[in-house]
């Protein structure tokens, strides 16, 4: 990728910082840092922190140690790496003497640590949330991203298609969670972040962790799993049923599949993210089971797997083309069964595309 990028990007921040009245934006190892300069630490106990500040130059504050790796990140032309040493320099008076007037967005996952001290260091200073600020600084993609998603939605697909081949009677949730592990690093993942495998009763609550209970005929199977492939994230959700649903089952399925397709359907520029959710709602609110559906409809996905836009009600954000994020409306019995489907999907200029094409109909497994 192209090194203009990212200074492109640290321009677009930096503009839209202003646009929302703060001096800046202070930037710590995570997700933002990697999106502004491709420099993608650990986070550590010495201070890095990338600093945009109104009318100066992008700097990245590191300890001295770390300023090789710094300046040899793809992000790194157009930044001034200023380095800071042991037991010599006070990182966060550094910063303080950097910032311009005017309060600053700091990066959502900054430690508390650093922060604290930087207030110390620059007191009455007003700082705030970078997700509270500028919640959309990552959340239209371009191209490369976008493609880079559907990569890593299509191994996931490819994940799903490999276990619904093999048997699940009998088997225990954890082996179907270590398998869909397995297959998701074989479709190139190098990181897998979860893997949720909920059978019967145990599919009605949300994010169950996978246990020992071994999957019986008659079970509906809800398998939601992701991770990172080329760094952009994959998080997709299927519900299978072992042998013939009930009538019920059936049922139930085709209105989340119909309440999914309705907020897919739903997704153009211009559109409110609220009313995403509210389409996917409404089928399943006036099909009797509005209060079985106990989630947002979906959220932003991209460095992050989950991150804004949210897909909720009270989120008001107009999509534009470029918006990346998940459409998982489902209904949960509690004591009983849950179904959830879940797709990403990106805005495109004039409605959405999915960035997954797992099978959508009802898959009866073995
Ligand atoms: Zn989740
Ligand atoms: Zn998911
Ligand atoms: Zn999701």
């Amino acid at each position: 990728m192209s090194e203009a990028r990212y200074a492109d990007r640290r321009l677009r921040a930096l503009e839209a910082a202003e646009a929302a009245g703060l001096g800046g934006i202070l930037v710590s190892p995570g997700p933002d840092l990697a999106y502004l300069t491709a420099y993608a630490p650990p986070p550590l106990e010495r201070l890095t922190l990338l600093v945009l500040s109104a009318g100066a130059d992008p700097t990245l504050v590191v300890p001295t140690l770390e300023r090789p790796l710094a300046e040899s990140a793809a992000g790194a032309p157009g930044l001034t790496v200023l380095d800071w040493r042991d037991g010599r320099d006070d990182p966060y008076g550094v910063v303080a003497a950097m910032l311009g007037p005017g309060s600053y967005a700091v990066s959502d996952r900054t430690w508390a640590s650093h922060l604290l001290s930087l207030q110390r260091a620059a007191p009455g200073r007003p700082f705030f949330a970078a997700s509270e600020a500028l919640p959309l600084l990552r959340a239209v993609k371009d191209a490369d991203e976008i493609r880079r998603l559907r990569a890593a939605g299509s191994a996931a697909d490819a994940a799903f298609a490999d276990v619904i081949a093999g048997p699940f009677v009998g088997r225990a949730e954890t082996e179907i969670a270590l398998e869909l592990d397995r297959l998701l690093r074989e479709h190139g993942h190098e990181r897998v972040d979860f893997t949720v495998v909920g059978s019967g009763p145990n599919g009605a609550s949300g994010h169950h962790e996978p246990g020992e209970r071994r999957i019986e005929p008659g079970d509906a199977v809800v398998m939601d799993f992701g991770g990172v492939r080329d760094e952009y994230c994959s998080d997709l959700t299927r519900t299978v049923f072992v042998g013939e649903p009930s009538q019920e089952q059936r049922e139930i399925y085709a209105i989340v599949l119909a309440a999914q397709q309705a907020a897919f359907e739903a997704v153009r520029p211009g559109v409110a993210a609220q009313d995403v959710d509210r389409a996917a709602r409404t089928v399943i609110t006036d099909a009797g089971y509005g209060d079985r559906f106990v989630h947002r409809t979906g959220h932003g996905i991209g460095l992050e797997v989950h991150e804004p836009p949210y897909i909720v009600e009270g989120d008001e954000t107009p999509l534009e083309p470029g918006m990346t994020f998940s459409d998982e409306p489902g209904i949960y019995l509690a004591g009983r069964f849950g179904v959830r489907i879940e797709d990403q999907v990106a805005v495109t200029d004039r409605g959405a595309e999915r960035l997954n094409e797992a099978d959508r109909e009802l898959t009866i497994v073995a």
